[in-house]
Order: C-alpha cells, then sequence, then structure tokens
C-alpha cells in the first residue's frame, strides 16, 4: 500500500467539501498554494466561471481533474425528457474534455411519482447511459459510474452497489469500449460485505476513489458525512483493497457536512484533510 506521508500530490479534493463558499479561482489558488495534485470541480461553478476559463485556470495551476460533478439524472417519464437528459450530459461530457478530466462522473437517478418502477428505471437509465457512452468514447473521457448507498434508492440512484456497477460497464463497454469505469466511493460502498472481492473484480474499471467518514448517529442522510477518522469506515483497509485491486490514481475527498465543514474555512477544511489524509486514509 503507498505510503501517504507528505504525499499531497496523490490528494484532491472535490470542491463540494469546501461547501460552495468561494469561487473556482479562490479554491484553484488555495489547492495550488499548499501544492494539491488535484481538483474535482462541479458543474455550477464550472459554467458560473466559464468553461474555457477554467480549463485553463486548473490547467495553469497545475492540478489534475479527478472527476468532473456529475451528470444530470437519467430516468424520466418520457421518451422526449430522457433524450433531453442525455443531450444535457453530452454536454456537460464535452465540458469534461475541455477541462481534461479523467472521468465524468455520473450519478444516475432513480424512481419518481411519474415513474415509479424501479426495474423499467433501471433499464432506461442503462438505455440512456449506452447512447452518452457513444460520445465518451470520441471524446476519450469515461463515464464513472458511481454507485450510491442504497439508502438513496428512493430519489437519487437506482445503482447501488459495486457489483451492479460491474455489470452495467460490461453491458456498456460491449457497446462502446473503453467508455466507462467506475467511482468507488467509501461512504456509498463500505457496507458490502462483499467489498473486497467486487474491488478486485472491478480491476482496471476504477477511474476514481473518493473518502470521506461515516459519522454515528448521522443526522442527515445526504449532508451530514464525516472527515476520514471522525467516523467508523476502515479506511486503511478498503484503500489496501483498492491499491491491490491495481488503482494507482489520486485519492479525493469528498465531503457534505452542512452541520460542521462547510461551516468553517475552506483553508482550515483543508489543513484537516491533508492532516488525515496521510494519518487515517
Ligand atoms: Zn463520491
Amino acid at each position: 500500500m503507498r505510503d501517504l506521508k507528505g504525499r499531497f500530490d496523490l490528494l484532491s479534493i472535490n470542491t463540494a467539501t469546501f461547501g460552495y463558499q468561494t469561487e473556482l479561482d479562490k479554491t484553484v489558488d488555495l489547492l495550488a498554494s499548499h501544492n494539491i495534485g488535484g481538483i474535482a470541480p462541479w458543474r455550477r461553478e464550472v459554467e458560473a466561471f466559464g468553461v474555457d476559463k477554467a480549463a485553463r485556470l486548473i490547467r495553469d495551476a497545475g492540478l489534475e481533474v479527478t472527476g468532473y460533478c456529475r451528470s444530470s439524472y437519467f430516468p424520466a417519464a418520457t421518451k422526449e425528457e430522457r433524450l433531453a437528459a442525455v443531450q444535457d450530459n453530452i454536454k456537460a461530457l464535452e465540458d469534461a474534455a475541455t477541462l481534461g478530466a479523467d472521468c465524468f462522473v455520473a450519478v444516475v437517478g432513480s424512481i419518481t411519482h411519474e415513474n415509479p418502477s424501479l426495474e423499467d428505471v433501471r433499464q432506461q437509465t442503462l438505455e440512456s447511459l449506452i447512447q452518452l457512452a457513444g460520445r465518451a468514447r470520441e471524446l476519450q473521457v469515461p463515464i464513472a459510474l458511481e454507485p450510491l448507498h442504497p439508502m438513496y434508492v428512493g430519489d437519487r440512484s437506482c445503482l447501488s452497489s459495486l457489483s451492479q456497477a460491474i455489470e452495467w460497464c460490461d453491458i456498456i463497454d460491449a457497446e462502446h469500449p473503453g467508455s466507462v469505469g467506475i467511482a468507488a466511493d467509501v461512504y456509498h460502498l463500505w457496507w458490502d460485505p462483499d467489498l473486497d472481492k467486487q474491488l478486485t473484480q472491478a480491476g482496471s474499471r476504477l477511474l476514481a476513489y473518493h473518502v470521506s467518514d461515516w459519522l454515528v448517529p448521522t443526522e442527515d442522510l445526504l449532508t451530514d458525512r464525516g472527515m476520514m477518522g471522525d467516523g467508523v469506515i476502515q479506511l486503511p483497509t478498503i484503500r489496501n483493497s483498492v491499491e491491490r485491486a491495481g488503482y494507482n490514481g489520486l485519492i479525493e475527498v469528498e465531503i457534505f457536512s452542512s452541520k460542521n465543514w462547510w461551516k468553517k474555512s475552506p483553508a482550515e477544511t483543508l489543513r484537516t484533510c491533508m492532516e488525515r489524509f496521510q494519518t487515517h486514509v
């Protein structure tokens, strides 16, 4: 397993970790001034800043874009709406290419009142991903399927486990080779008794590795993620599996924390991320 002491070149910060407090240029400056290796920006801030300008800024700062966050949801009640969702994601995929992103992160969506069948929604999502994958292959920006914790199956993601993501990769890849992989996020996957085996099986499909921690008790399903070391996830054990599976890319910190970290300054949050990265990841 890699020794992370002083290896901030292997650290990437998902900008959500700072709670969207600052403009993209300030975030980039902060990361660059601490010799951080990577950034994972969100569409809202990149689009607000201007994609070309953002790409230049990030490139000039020497930061790797470990992922572009993220797809809009694919399932919809009508065929036209589903097609519009694919079009929206093609636009974002093109922006990911402009940014030179390692991957385009897909959080796929799930059932709705109009569209309540989980089985149908999964099938539709897979079909939409196959459509998007054609463009991903042309642009050479792979889609990173991010399975979310099953607690989000009611609203955010009909893709809930690593085994399901591997299965979808196999299906999509058969149509468009090299167009798809997986973003493995400990927050979503740590509970799975089969995790080590599935990470091994995922192997070269692993395009991104996201870390945070699971707090007990968790007070909010979306915005109460913990800093690494503050929760119950055995992070070094999982990283060992991830690296044994062949992943040697950057490690991205992604913390949604409305009650705690989002109330602190980005500089303070980054300082803690850097400490914990060396000791608890
Ligand atoms: Zn994630």
